[in-house]
């Protein structure tokens, strides 16, 4: 079918999207032209918005408009334990289960054929080599889903820590409180709590004792 080159233009932009085919991106180009005006123009701004404010932090890369973000910033924080998450609906979960140190988002898990977003690893490992002093980091605490993809993503993580320049870093997972298969996301606070506090050491490292 052809149609007016600005609305290909539009399907062409809405098909790139995770999880909208040809179909749904024509069905949502029809609503934004047809009647939907005043929601379509909206749209478009909150999208222009998002895109010149929002960045990941340089500190954690959980997205923020401010930098660093409101949770590295928090003076109040157990700054020595990281908790390192897959998304960033992962850190809210944890926050609301009540972790008090800070984290590390990956956005996105890394896949076992070393696909998956190499970035996030990259900025860890800067992140461990330059932390030193009095916010010298005690612990890495892995917060990936109990997942096949997430379990890859832990041991690729204890695997680049055992070669930095803190291979004795001790690193924790999560403890299994949280049913295999499932995602932290969805997991209740009381679970991701408990999951919390029972973590374990995992490699060569111990958790520290006096966790928070
Ligand atoms: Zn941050």
């Amino acid at each position: 079918m052809a149609y007016p080159e600005a609305m290909a233009r539009l399907l062409q932009e809405l098909e790139k999207l995770p999880g909208i085919g040809p179909r749904t991106a024509e069905r949502l180009a029809h609503h934004m032209v047809q009647g939907g005006r005043d929601g379509a123009l909206a749209l478009a701004a909150a999208i222009e918005s998002v895109v010149s404010t929002v960045k990941p932090c340089s500190g954690c890369r959980h997205l923020t408009d401010r930098d660093p973000c409101p949770i590295c910033s928090d003076a109040s924080r157990d700054r020595r334990r990281i908790l390192v998450v897959e998304q960033p609906r992962d850190l809210e979960a944890l926050e609301r289960a009540g972790w008090r140190g800070l984290y590390h988002v990956l956005h996105g898990s890394l896949r076992a054929d070393g696909g998956g977003e190499p970035l996030a690893l990259d900025a860890l490992r800067r992140r461990l080599d330059r932390d030193a002093g009095a916010d010298e980091i005690l612990e890495l605490v892995l917060g990936t889903d109990p997942d096949f993809e997430g379990d890859g993503t832990a041991l690729e993580i204890a695997a680049m820590v055992r070669a930095s320049r803190r291979p004795e870093l001790p690193i924790s997972r999560l403890a299994r409180g949280v049913p295999t298969g499932s995602s932290i996301e969805y997991s209740n606070p009381a679970v991701l709590a408990e999951a919390l506090a029972e973590r374990r050491a995992i490699g060569r490292g111990q958790a520290a004792e006096d966790a928070p």
